[in-house]
């Protein structure tokens, strides 16, 4: 088979072979594979407008051939993109992006191949064999089957008949996926109608109730991001009781109205009250414990926890710990709906930890130097908002320790696209740099000079929160805005606790959140009184649930949902204020 110009093969042993190859020529297998999406393309508008109509890519030696590109193509958007994107999506079938038309679209409106091609493959292959040590470090047995807190949203066609969908959508409907969720070595609990339901609240109980009705097959619980774990576990602790009810009676209550659903359910459950009986009495002792240890108590032989706990979803590790208790924490990979981009070949690094080894037969990837005023020194820099940017590189330029944004180019049609997320190169595999995941790049919190990232604002929750553990609760989701409305502006930030914190112990995380922003502008700016107090509001339980319907019930999938870290929408706001309880001001600074 060939892929991506570079041969894989079905064996473990070649498979081991082509990564081990490919990961110690990175530098030659981009080039390659930089030079098969210019062969694949090269005769669309867009490259043609950038790289002329003449081009003869069999002239060019693939060294020359990446140089022409780079300083041809400019960097890009996905501005840029968009409107080719609406022009197919509206039906104009000439070659726009790519030669071969494009069929499918997120929701974000990106090109997406099947699974099946390119990228697909190459993911399949490197993820689920050797040498990714997965298996070898948690074997499961044959048999066993894997709980997953997965939701497809839904399909509509554009005016030029292609289908949009979430990527995880479009991976769901897929012949790959319905092939891997039948194979006897990933068995998963829940039927298609499950996960296709519509309605996650409705999937959710029913991948709850089989989970449980199959507890001891259970090897593994996974979802595409963690904050889909956290959030069923979080529904179990009201639905337990009547999860047990409809387990002792093989049964399922009339929440779950959708007919296909509850018909492919019914196929799988058996009337088993010995069971109920047994879980019912570990869930109130777990109730007594805080739900701790809830994942090894009732699914005993789990043997990992599979799913993206890094970036974004590192807030949610604490609560997910609490279910998961020893059970060992696996890191997904690293991709977005654009490209793959990296795989974790370490699965017992700890989420805190973990790296992603770029496989180089993905895409394209350039990486864009970014710096803080201080650390550059380089005159051909660019200077934004946020940092001073250096000269693209080629992947085999990039250095250990230096922070870059990921730029792709990818066989779907994305040329020099700035995917705006944040890495560090941690080290390398061979030729293969190992990321580390920072940040999304776009500032968050900004009121006048001062500049925050989502991950800037993460590591003041994560201080703030710290304090909790004097108490008995916990940081169940958080959220933030900039208030403008009001002179001087000031950052406000929502907390959903579970349990009972003292209003003093709150107090204080209010302070040390204000404390804890190192932004220069913002800390200059809280001196001189040109931002006010930090705001510190106590929103009641269940708000950041009302969030996620809110944005569901617009579109957005469960699968891949993250909680906006900071919003302007009117919405969300008149939710947050709506539902606080508490409001805490840091009044002293410096
Ligand atoms: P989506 O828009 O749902 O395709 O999400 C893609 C984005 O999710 C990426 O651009 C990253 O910002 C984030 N992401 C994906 N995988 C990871 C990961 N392993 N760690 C942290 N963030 C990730």
């Amino acid at each position: 088979m060939t892929v991506g110009g570079v041969a894989a093969a079905s064996g473990d042993q070649e498979i081991i072979a082509w990564f081990e190859g490919v990961a110690e020529n990175a530098g030659l297998v981009q080039r390659q594979t930089l030079r098969r999406i210019i062969e694949l393309n090269h005769s669309t508008e867009y490259l043609q407008k950038w790289l002329g109509r003449d081009l003869r890519v069999q002239d060019l030696d693939p060294v020359a051939l990446e140089s022409l590109f780079t300083s041809s193509v400019p960097l890009a958007t996905h501005a840029d993109h968009e409107p080719y994107i609406q022009r197919i999506a509206d039906g104009d079938t000439s070659p726009l992006l790519t030669q071969e038309p494009i069929t499918m679209l997120s929701l974000r409106l990106v090109p997406i191949v099947p699974v099946t091609s390119y990228n697909g493959t190459l993911k399949y292959l490197v993820c689920y064999s050797p040498p990714n040590e997965l298996h070898r470090l948690f074997p499961v047995r044959a048999g066993g089957r894997i709980l997953e807190f997965i939701y497809s949203s839904k399909q509509f066609q554009t005016k030029g008949g292609l289908t949009v969908g979430t990527a995880t959508t479009h991976y769901f409907a897929s012949e790959e996926f319905k092939t891997r969720q039948q194979s006897t070595e990933s068995f998963v609990c829940s039927p298609h109608e499950v996960i296709a339901g519509g309605d996650y609240n409705q999937s959710t109980y029913c991948h709850l109730l089989l989970g449980l009705a199959f507890c001891d097959q259970v090897d593994v619980i996974a979802s595409t991001f963690a904050y889909s774990i956290v959030q069923a576990f979080t529904s179990f602790e009201e639905l337990w009781e009547e999860l047990c009810e409809d387990l002792r009676e093989g049964t399922l209550g009339t929440k779950i109205t959708s007919p296909k659903m509850r018909r492919a359910v019914m196929d799988c459950l058996t009337p088993n009250p010995s069971l109920a009986s047994k879980i019912e009495k570990k869930c109130r002792e777990l109730e007594e414990s805080n739900w701790s240890n809830l994942i090894p108590k009732l699914w005993p032989n789990v043997k990992y926890i599979y799913s993206i706990m890094t970036g974004s979803m590192q807030p949610y590790l604490r609560q997910l710990r609490r279910y998961a208790g020893d059970s060992a924490l696996v890191c997904a990979d690293y991709g977005s709906t654009e490209s793959w981009i990296g795989v974790n070949l370490e699965p017992s690094d700890p989420p805190e930890t973990v790296t992603f080894t770029v496989i180089p037969s993905f895409s394209y990837f350039e990486f864009i130097p970014l710096y803080t005023r201080k650390e550059q020194d380089h005159s051909s820099s660019v200077v934004t908002d946020d940092f001073v940017e250096g000269e693209p590189l080629p992947l085999s330029q990039v250095k250990v320790g230096q922070q870059y944004e990921v730029v792709l180019t990818t066989f779907t049609g994305l040329y020099r696209y700035r995917l705006g997320d944040v890495v560090e190169v941690a080290g390398f595999y061979r030729g293969a740099p190992k990321l580390t995941f920072i940040c999304r790049r776009k500032l968050i919190l900004t009121v006048n000079i001062d500049k925050n990232t989502e991950r800037d604002l993460q590591i003041v929750v994560e201080k703030g929160s710290s304090l909790l553990s004097q108490t008995r609760a916990e940081l169940v989701d958080f959220t933030s805005h900039a208030d403008l409305a009001v002179h001087p502006g000031h950052y406000v930030i929502y907390w959903e606790i579970r349990g009972k914190a003292d209003d003093s112990v709150l107090n204080l995380c209010s302070r040390e959140m204000d404390a804890a922003f190192t932004d220069h502008g913002y800390v200059v700016s809280r001196k001189t009184g040109s931002i006010g107090p930090l705001e510190l509001r106590i929103v009641e339980s269940g708000t950041f649930r009302r969030i996620l319907d809110y944005c569901i019930g617009n579109g957005a999938a469960l699968s891949q949902f993250k909680t906006p870290r900071c919003t302007t929408n009117q919405v969300l706001l008149r939710i947050l204020d709506r539902c606080t309880v508490k409001i805490f001001w840091s009044t002293a600074y410096g």
